[in-house]
């Protein structure tokens, strides 16, 4: 099997294929199939799975599909548990988008407030962002989350292991319009999260890696 069978974006083909991609990864292959019908996700997938293009790819997709008509606030949520995730993500997808008029950022903490509340302010499509540095920018108003239609938790037993669940639980409300969850961890086994996951998810599609 290989990327061409999803019929994604030639945008994105491209760009897989100057990362020098040319088969799924089995997350891959899993996540898209299922990820391209809407559907929401529960994927068991370590890193060095390929998990970040396996929910990147699916949600720019998305975004091709249907463009936006006005500037406004990300339609792409991806929480990560630390500053160093969200950044290879957004540096991941910054590749995978290199084509497209779409952007992507990420706000984590380290710089000033005032530096991401300006970020914020951009059009942007893609947000990565770690819960506790996003959370102030929601009850501050400065980020909307009613524009949020995808929603991805990466990492989530790391999440849950650093006591960011009821934060991220706060973010999961306030986008509660979003149209489409993916929740990627690195074991599902006894991590706990079975309550998170029945509270978050709409009948997922369980992914192995
Ligand atoms: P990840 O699990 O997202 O951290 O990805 C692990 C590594 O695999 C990264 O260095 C990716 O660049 C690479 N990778 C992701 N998808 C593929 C693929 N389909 N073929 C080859 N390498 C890939």
């Amino acid at each position: 099997m290989s990327f061409a069978d999803f019929d994604l974006d030639p945008r994105l083909e491209k760009a897989l294929a100057k990362s020098g991609y040319t088969k799924p990864t089995t997350i891959q292959r899993a996540v898209l199939e299922a990820a391209l019908e809407e559907r929401d996700i529960l994927a068991s997938a370590p890193t060095g799975t390929g998990k970040t293009a396996a929910y990147l790819l699916p949600a720019l997709q998305h975004l091709l599909d249907f463009p936006r008509r006005e500037a406004g606030h990300a339609r792409v949520l991806v929480l990560t548990p630390t500053r160093e995730l969200a950044q290879q993500v957004e540096a991941y997808g910054r590749k995978l988008l290199a084509g497209t008029q779409l952007s992507i950022g990420a706000i984590v903490g380290g710089k000033d407030y005032q530096h991401d509340a300006d970020l914020l302010k951009q059009n942007m499509d893609i947000l990565v962002a770690t819960p506790g540095r996003l959370i102030m920018y929601l009850e501050d108003e400065k980020f909307d989350p009613r524009q949020v239609e995808i929603m991805v938790i990466d990492e989530a037993d790391r999440m849950l292991d650093m006591g960011f669940m009821p934060v991220v639980d706060r973010i999961a409300a306030e986008t509660r319009w979003r149209k489409q969850t993916m929740l990627f961890s690195a074991t599902l086994e006894g991590a706990g999260l079975d309550n998170f996951v029945r509270e978050l998810l709409n009948d997922p599609v369980h992914c192995d890696a």
